[in-house]
């Protein structure tokens, strides 16, 4: 039996039909025994649709609402992963990053994870549950939400990785690796 952390990025849970492509990966491992934690991104573009839609509202919105908005682009994927993951009739819960007890710095939008208390992760996988965390978001010790700076999710699969002492950490992506930040937004972005 290992730990694993599993990442899936915007594309692979896109739609439905990619959701339950993912419940099926994830399956698979839970199904030989391994633990595991599984980390999402939003859905496809939609975080760049969010960005977009507040940009109408406001075009300089304040860093801290748009960790707000943003951090809700994670929370459907989780909730719908989940929803997958339990219509194949697999134990599971889903878990906000602030849930979990990621804390991190107070800078909004690109904020640092300090610390990870583990606790609730470990007492969900002694449940013997699938856990699905939300990808590039926090609290900080104020319990004001925060983001991790674009593309963080990656960010948030290595960190709990480290934090659980995870046997493994697979970043499932359509990218050629992981990169210091988003490849699209910024051509500099080293690999
Ligand atoms: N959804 C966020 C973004 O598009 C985080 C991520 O995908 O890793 O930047
Ligand atoms: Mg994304």
């Amino acid at each position: 039996m290992a730990l694993i952390v599993q990442k899936y990025g915007g594309s692979s849970v896109a739609d439905a039909v990619c959701i339950k492509r993912v419940a099926s990966n994830i399956s698979k491992y839970y199904d030989r025994g391994d633990q595991v934690i599984v980390v999402v991104s939003a859905m496809g573009d939609s975080t760049d649709s969010l960005i977009s839609l507040a940009k109408e509202l406001n075009e300089q919105p304040k860093a801290r609402e748009m960790d707000m908005l943003l951090s809700t682009g994670e929370q459907v994927s989780i909730a719908l992963l989940s929803m997958a993951l339990d219509a194949m009739e697999k134990p599971v819960i889903s878990l906000t990053g602030p849930q979990v007890g990621i804390i991190t710095s107070n800078v909004h939008s690109k904020a640092r994870i300090q610390e990870i208390d583990t606790e609730r992760l470990q007492k969900e996988l002694d449940k013997n549950n699938i856990v699905i965390v939300a990808g590039f978001q926090g609290k900080t010790e104020d319990d004001e939400i925060t983001t991790l700076g674009r593309g963080g999710s990656d960010t948030t699969a290595v960190a709990l990785a480290a934090a659980l002492g995870a046997d493994m950490c697979e970043i499932y992506t359509d990218v050629t690796g992981v990169f210091t930040t988003d490849p699209r937004v910024v051509p500099e972005a080293k690999k």
